[in-house]
């Protein structure tokens, strides 16, 4: 296995042209002033785009017909150019390859359910985290996406699912998960702006509800924490993989950073101040941490815990040594964690097809 150098800050990169999901309620008041407009504008030009999904001078109606051109073009620059995108699950899931305003590529994943629509969204181009079983990490950090280009792809989601274009017509967008590409907690200023924007009420916001939107992470204890004082009450999601600090060294590197004691530790804090249980992502790799004794050690851990394991089967990348584990490897977990009283669902395979699973985002052009 070769390893990769883990890598907290980006490499700088020119910065894509402001737009108003970057900016809190108040910035985007200055920002009309400054433009010559009245205050008021900034509500309307909020509710263009996160309440309607409009974003196009023409569909700007109740703007003065003078301002349009110039508010849009100062505000709402288009940010992503969809590539293309490919469909799975009949019709059901929608993997889509974005560039960036620099040629920059990065990937979202669109998901219907009965019961609700997710989007899976990027946080970074790339990753520094460099775990050896995922393909984004594998390619290293390119840059962090700013906020609106993380906002962005929930409301083109949320466009396209308004717009009747996935199989069950007109729906609403419920659900985001940061599990695209990136680590978001390495992110941090940006990916908590783009919080505000998904859940702050409509016309501010998207309006989701908190619970709604799921931050997942590699365990940066510190962003953890800072996170827990924020006021949200967004979902916490731990990628833990190993229940011991020897094999989770390898699975997850920055482990030799900040240990699986400290991040439960941190979790728990999460947990404890926003009265939301986290859960722990698993990827069950073939005898490599399926073993039973690692599901027994992985049961005493959280036994108590207020987490939840989410067992996802692992999408092998290309060229790894390393495979899903078994049905019955799976099962044997289950009923361990199960005996500890530790809640545990498996993640659906969604888009393994069209390398739109977990782990399989790598933006090749
Ligand atoms: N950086 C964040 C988001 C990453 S993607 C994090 O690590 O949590 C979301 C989840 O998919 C993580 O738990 C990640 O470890 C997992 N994952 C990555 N590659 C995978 C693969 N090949 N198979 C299954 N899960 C994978």
């Amino acid at each position: 296995m070769t390893s990769l150098p883990l890598v907290f800050d980006a490499p700088k990169a020119a910065l894509p042209p402001r737009h108003l999901a970057d900016l809190s309620p108040a910035e985007r008041r200055a920002a009309l002033a400054e433009l010559g407009e009245q205050s008021f504008r900034a509500d309307q030009l909020s509710r263009h785009y996160f309440h309607r999904l409009t974003h196009r001078p023409e569909q700007l109606t109740d703007l003065p017909a003078a301002s349009r051109d110039r508010l849009c073009g100062a505000l709402l620059p288009e940010l992503l150019t969809e590539v293309r995108h490919v469909e799975t699950d009949r019709g059901t899931t929608r993997k889509t390859l974005w560039k960036l305003h620099d040629g920059t590529l990065v990937e979202s994943v669109l998901m219907r359910y009965r019961d609700r629509l997710t989007v899976c969204i990027s946080s970074q181009a790339g990753c520094g985290m460099a775990c050896p079983f995922c393909a984004t990490g594998q390619g290293g950090l390119k840059r962090n996406l700013s906020t609106a280009e993380i906002v962005e792809q929930a409301v083109a989601a949320a466009r396209v699912a308004a717009a009747g274009e996935l199989p069950g017509g007109p729906v609403r967008l419920s659900n985001v998960v940061f599990m695209g590409m990136g680590e978001p907690l390495a992110n941090y200023r940006r990916v908590v702006g783009a919080l505000h924007r998904l859940v702050d009420p409509s016309p501010d916001g998207l309006g989701l509800a908190q619970r709604s939107v799921t931050m997942s992470t590699v365990g940066l204890v510190p962003a953890i924490r800072r996170l827990a004082e924020e006021g949200l009450q967004v979902t916490l999601a731990v990628s833990l993989h190993a229940p011991d600090d020897e094999l989770r060294d390898t699975l997850v590197p920055v482990n030799t950073r900040w240990q699986v004691r400290e991040v439960l530790e941190a979790a728990d804090d999460y947990a404890a101040r926003t009265g939301r249980r986290y859960s722990i992502e698993y990827a069950m790799i073939r005898d490599v941490n399926d073993q039973a004794w690692r599901a027994d050690l992985l049961g005493q851990l959280l036994s108590g815990r207020l987490a939840h394991v989410n067992l996802i089967p692992l999408n092998p990348t290309p060229g790894s040594q390393w495979d899903a584990s078994p049905k019955r490897a799976e099962e044997a977990f289950i009923q361990r964690l199960t005996a500890h009283r530790v809640p545990v669902t498996v993640r659906d395979t969604r888009g393994r097809d069209i390398d739109g699973a977990c782990g399989q985002l790598a933006a090749n052009g």
